[in-house]
């Protein structure tokens, strides 16, 4: 969390509250005046009290949450009540909304992926600069090796003739050696582009490779979310283009967190991984299957109808529930392992992104209908055109 600048800044704004001095010493000029008005008797009268407060509402997000008091506790309750991080303060909010509770697992678990998402952007635009200046050397390189060896062609014309006329002097057989100089050090120049070229093959190569690790999840090998939404742009145009039919689902565990508090952290990922397996095998060139994060998969469906899609998608729903599953490492049983799911025909929509809320709604219709089902989106605005 260190690591990430606007985290430092945080955590360096609530040490100044706070009044201790943080390990980033390297506080800016306006900073220490700021810090120096803290010590001037009238301006300590103003800021007190709003120093006061501000504590006051970083402890009573802690105690009202009953959350521990630790370095990185005390900077999420700080940003949250400064509102210095907006998305996971509007995720504390709609945990609160829902009446979950905001537990250490939970935060944890919303700052891995924060801080993952981050890492993981950073890397796709620093490997999309990368490829760019790759295409750059590439045809930088295979223009300038096309020009020395017709350099090189004409030069060993040149030694050619001149070889024929060194008879005649001295002047002509030094020239001569000057040009066979030349055209020597031309297929020098020739050589080393090629084996640039090879290497700018091997960079290309290893960057298509740091492409695909960007875009899949490590736990289940499953594409991220972040590939997926790029599937899904992608599948939109596709089925547009061909008149086909596109739906979306969101899938989800049911009752996960029990898995979890039973059997350890370490186990839940294995389940996760069964069911990851479970919803892979259904998917083919046509029908993809991602994490969408959690205990959360999402799964598009190009040139199936909603209908045939929920039978597709119930059946490894059927599947996964009529497995009994062991802890491997207890011999305890799992129990029954079962998910639920929402579907939404995505032309159905006004927009993607209403699509995308209407399968949600229909994954909440199923949860509260007693899990372990897949619903249909229902009541859907009337399309327009253009669903992207
Ligand atoms: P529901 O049926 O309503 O979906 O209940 P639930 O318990 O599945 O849902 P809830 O959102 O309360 O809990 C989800 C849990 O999934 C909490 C979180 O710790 C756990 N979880 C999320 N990602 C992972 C992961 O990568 N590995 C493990 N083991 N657990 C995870
Ligand atoms: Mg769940
Ligand atoms: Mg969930």
């Amino acid at each position: 969390m260190t690591n990430d600048p606007s985290a430092r800044g945080s955590r360096s704004r609530l040490l100044k509250w706070l009044g201790i001095s943080g390990e980033d010493d390297t506080v800016e000029e306006s900073a220490s005046a700021e810090i120096a008005n803290f010590r001037d008797p009238s301006a300590r009268e103003i800021w007190l009290p709003a120093k006061r407060r501000l504590l006051g509402k970083v402890a009573d997000f802690l105690i009202d949450h009953d959350l521990e008091v630790m370095p990185w506790t005390l900077e999420i309750a700080y940003d949250y009540v400064t509102g210095a991080n907006p998305r996971l303060a509007q995720l504390i909010l709609e945990r609160i909304e829902e009446s979950q509770a905001i537990t250490l697992p939970w935060l944890e678990q919303v700052m891995r992926e924060e801080k993952g998402d981050g890492t993981a952007e950073q890397l796709v635009a620093l490997m999309s600069r990368l490829e760019e200046s790759l295409d750059d050397f590439a045809s930088t390189t295979s223009s300038a090796r096309n020009a020395t060896s017709e350099y090189g062609a004409a030069l060993q014309q040149h030694v050619d003739d001149l070889e024929q006329v060194s008879r005649a002097g001295v002047v002509i057989t030094e020239l001569a050696t000057l040009a066979k100089a030349m055209m020597h050090r031309t297929r020098e120049i020739e050589h080393d582009l090629n084996e640039s070229e090879q290497r700018a093959k091997a960079l290309q190569h290893s960057l298509d490779e740091a492409r695909r690790v960007a875009d899949e999840d490590h736990l289940t090998g499953l594409p991220n979310r972040r590939a997926f939404e790029a599937m899904l742009d992608k599948e939109i145009a596709v089925a547009q283009e061909a008149g086909e039919s596109l739906c979306v689902a969101f899938v989800d565990i049911d009752h996960f967190k029990r898995i979890n508090d039973t059997h350890g952290h370490a186990a839940g990922d294995r389940v996760l991984k069964v069911v990851a397996d479970t919803l892979s095998r259904i998917s083919d060139a046509r029908c993809h299957v991602a994490r969408h994060g959690g205990e959360e998969f999402a799964v598009l469906f190009r040139a199936l109808g909603p209908e045939k899609a929920r039978d597709r998608l119930d059946h490894a729903r059927e599947e996964i529930s009529e497995r009994r599953l062991v802890n491997r490492a207890t011999d305890m049983p799992f129990g029954r392992i079962t998910f639920s799911g929402g579907i939404a025909d995505v032309f159905a929509y006004a927009s993607k992104s209403d699509a995308l809320r209407a399968a949600d709604e229909a994954l909440y219709a199923a949860k509260q209908s007693g899990r372990n089902q897949i619903l249909l989106a229902g009541n859907h605005t009337p399309p327009l055109q253009d669903a992207a």
